[in-house]
Formats: structure tokens, C-alpha cells, sequence
């Protein structure tokens, strides 16, 4: 749970990193996968061989996803991962004779990555600013963001039906014929502080995209594999998608990998049309990363950490709801398992963000560091203004008692920093 600085600080990590270390910073049994896998092989391209530890975490992943969800794309990161998705969706198209379908849907406030289209369907503004003439085509759609966008005239269950209807008259005003996929975290991160879906919602999504032929992908690289408590957040929402992405607490940090799992029609398609998925990496399906996020998802089967992380998270919520929730700075704490928000804002009434020139998130940061503390504060974009929100994504091993430690500093940092 600690990482330690070449000055001797120590500092509990609540964060994982950027929701990565799952098993925390130095698990034994991940060590000993990766050192036997080294010994073993160390590379072997793909063009060549595949390997036992690719073979038998592509197996690993499909024993606990979703029925229907059978096919597994190795790759070494969360931006790959969605990249990757992207261009199946787009092929897969191809192959099947729709050619005419280029354009994706995906949501305001969303991060997917940072390399072209990953970064044309994040609806992240200012990363995309600078690279916005270089970006495939996308059109963006309304998060599902409960605390700014519920109107108080409608229920958690209208309010995801109203979503689903502003993103069938995208389609519709896009042309049905030319959408590819519509494109969401299952719950969102990294943009905007933990955003859970409400009830209903992504049932009402998949029906949308049935209707019209969309794909649907869902990128879990943040919320996937167990942080909220299930392997693949989509379980509690019902629904499967077309192709879903997964990385960082996939290899909980000991290896860059990430995935892609995908529906058997979409790569039974390219099989029968080119006979492969035009792309690849160098590093694809790394075989000592597949070690390592083989033992990573051992040790939480083994170890019966969802059902931890599911019960510790409930009670982590409740020890954050007592340390901030009178904060007079402290809008909204809101997630699921060990995968938790706070919303800054300078006024509760209104919900008023905090000016952006004064970065509250960095300083936040900061003074959490000078206490000893990892969290990973972010500044995102709220009705065009800089919302402030700190993310919470410990280990799963993390005790009670780090849990209380953390709610406790996180408390006296948001104190001391506003
Ligand atoms: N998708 C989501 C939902 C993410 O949160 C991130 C990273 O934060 C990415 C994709 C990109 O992953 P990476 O940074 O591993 O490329």
C-alpha cells in the first residue's frame, strides 16, 4: 500500500497510480509469474508464436467475462486497447459490406486515451483542442452525470431514458447507415471524478444501438476488472457490448497490458472477409506482461477480492461520507466498489465550480503529498468551466483500517487546500 521516495518520504497510495495497482506495489506471487516467465521466454512476436501465458490469460479473461464476449486482442496499454477496438468496429464493417459507416458517437466529459482515435472519440476538451483537424470524425453526446444534468422534475430511471433518446437522435441525425459504434466507460473516470451509470441506462443504450446496427464498446480500462467490485463493471449494468477494453488493473501496474474483448461475430467477420484484423504492435500479447496480469487476476480470484473490494467499498463510501460529506466544499461523493469521486465545488447550493485559474486539483494534490498521501486529483469541464474532483482507486488489499487513514487525510487536505 506504500510507495517510498528517494528522500524517504512514505506515501499510502489511494489511487493505485491512475487506478492500476489492484495488488499494490510489490505482491510476491506477481513477482515470482513475471521472474519464471523470464526464464522461460522473455518475447516471442506474434507473427511467430503465440505463448502459454497469452493462451492462458486470453482463457482467464473469457472464464469471467460476459457471455458472449469470446475473443481476446492482447495489447500493451489502455489507449491501444481502445485504438484497437476502434479500428475492429470500423473493419468489421468493412467486412461485412457497410463501408458507408464512418462515424462514431461517444460522450462529453469521457477519457479514452491520448494517441489520435482514442483522443476523436474522448470528449475531454482541452486535450482534444490542439489535435482537433487531425481527428476522425465523432460526434459527442451527454455523460451520464446524475449531480449537474438530472433535472429535478425526473427520476435516476427517466433521466437514463432521456440519455438514451439524445443519443438515438444523434444517430438518427447522423444517419443510421453511418455510424459505427457509440463509444462510453461503463463508468466513467478520469474526466470527470467517477461518474456511475443510473439504473437502466445502459440497457436503454444497447437497445438503441440494436436498433440501428450500432456497436457498442465499452472501455472498463479505468473501471474494469474489479474495481468496482465485479471483474467487468457492464455485469451490474446488464448488458453486454460488442467489444470491450480493459488495461491498468489488468497487470495492476507490474506490466503495461491491455485488451480487447470482442464478440465472436466481429472477428468470425474478418476471418471469413480479409481473414485477419488489419493492425498490430510489436509488443502485442507481451509474453511476460500476460504472466503478470495472469497472476494479478489469480491473486484476485484466489484471494476473494471482489467480494472484499465490494464489501470494503460500501463501508469505504460510508468513511467518506463521514469525513467530507459536511464539507462545505465537498459537492457530491459518488462510486461503487473501491472506485469513489469527490466533487470540489466553491458553493454547494449552486454547484458552483471553483475558478479554474486557481487549479484547486493540483493543490489538493499537493497537500495530500506533504501528509503522506496518493490520490489523483483531476480538473474536468463542467457547462464549459473547470470542475475540480479528486479520484479514489485504492489497492484492493487496502484494510479498513487504510481506508479510514485515507478518508481521514484526504479530509484534512481538502481542509487545508481550500
Ligand atoms: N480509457 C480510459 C477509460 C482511461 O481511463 C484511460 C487512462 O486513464 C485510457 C483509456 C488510456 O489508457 P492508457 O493511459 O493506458 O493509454
Amino acid at each position: 500500500m506504500w510507495v517510498h521516495d528517494a528522500q524517504g518520504r512514505a506515501y499510502l497510495d489511494a489511487c493505485g497510480g491512475a487506478a492500476v495497482s489492484a495488488l499494490g506495489h510489490g505482491h510476491p506471487d506477481v513477482l515470482a509469474a513475471m521472474h519464471a516467465q523470464i526464464d522461460r521466454l522473455a518475447y516471442a512476436h506474434t507473427s511467430f508464436f503465440t505463448s502459454e501465458a497469452a493462451e492462458a490469460l486470453a482463457d482467464e479473461l473469457v472464464r469471467g467475462a460476459p457471455a458472449g464476449l469470446e475473443q481476446v486482442y492482447l495489447v500493451s496499454g489502455g489507449s491501444e486497447a481502445v485504438e484497437a477496438a476502434l479500428k475492429m468496429a470500423r473493419q468489421y464493417f468493412v467486412e461485412v459490406g457497410q463501408p458507408q459507416r464512418t462515424h462514431f458517437i461517444a460522450r462529453r466529459q469521457s477519457y479514452h486515451g491520448n494517441t489520435l482515435g482514442a483522443l476523436a472519440v474522448g470528449g475531454n476538451a482541452w486535450r482534444r483542442e490542439p489535435f482537433a483537424p487531425l481527428l476522425a470524425p465523432a460526434t459527442h453526446v451527454a455523460p451520464c452525470y446524475p449531480y449537474r444534468e438530472q433535472r429535478a422534475d425526473e427520476t435516476p430511471v427517466q433521466y437514463g431514458q432521456r440519455l438514451a433518446r439524445e443519443l438515438e437522435e444523434a444517430i438518427l441525425a447522423q444517419g443510421p447507415e453511418r455510424v459505427i459504434a457509440f463509444v462510453a466507460e461503463t463508468v466513467g473516470g478520469a474526466t470527470a471524478g467517477v461518474l456511475t451509470p443510473v439504473p437502466g441506462y445502459f440497457q436503454a443504450v444497447r437497445e438503441v444501438c440494436d436498433r440501428h446496427g450500432v456497436l457498442l464498446i465499452l472501455d472498463e480500462v479505468m473501471c474494469g476488472m474489479g474495481r468496482t467490485g465485479t471483474l467487468y463493471a457492464c455485469e451490474q449494468e446488464g448488458v453486454v457490448p460488442d467489444l470491450l477494453t480493459i488495461a491498468k488493473g489488468l497487470g495492476g501496474g507490474y506490466q503495461p497490458v491491455g485488451a480487447v474483448l470482442a464478440q465472436r461475430r466481429i472477428v468470425e467477420a474478418m476471418s471469413r472477409g480479409s481473414g485477419f484484423f488489419q493492425h498490430g504492435h510489436t509488443y502485442l500479447g507481451h509474453p511476460v506482461a500476460c504472466a503478470a496480469a495472469l497472476a494479478v487476476q489469480q491473486v484476485i480470484r484466489r484471494d476473494g477480492l471482489l467480494a472484499k473490494v465490494r464489501d470494503d467499498g460500501a463501508h469505504f463510501g460510508r468513511l467518506l461520507e463521514q469525513a467530507l460529506g459536511a464539507h462545505p466544499h465537498v459537492g457530491d461523493i459518488r462510486g461503487r466498489g473501491f472506485f469513489w469521486g469527490v466533487e470540489l465545488v466553491a458553493e454547494r447550493a449552486g454547484k458552483t465550480p471553483f475558478d479554474p485559474a486557481r487549479q484547486l486539483h493540483a493543490q489538493v494534490k499537493k497537500v495530500a503529498m506533504a501528509r503522506g498521501l496518493m490520490v489523483y486529483p483531476m480538473g474536468g469541464t463542467v457547462d464549459g468551466r473547470q470542475g475540480d474532483h479528486v479520484l479514489l482507486a485504492p489497492p484492493f488489499i487496502a484494510t479498513r483500517a487504510d481506508l479510514e487513514r485515507i478518508a481521514g487525510l484526504l479530509a484534512e487536505a481538502i481542509a487545508a487546500a481550500t
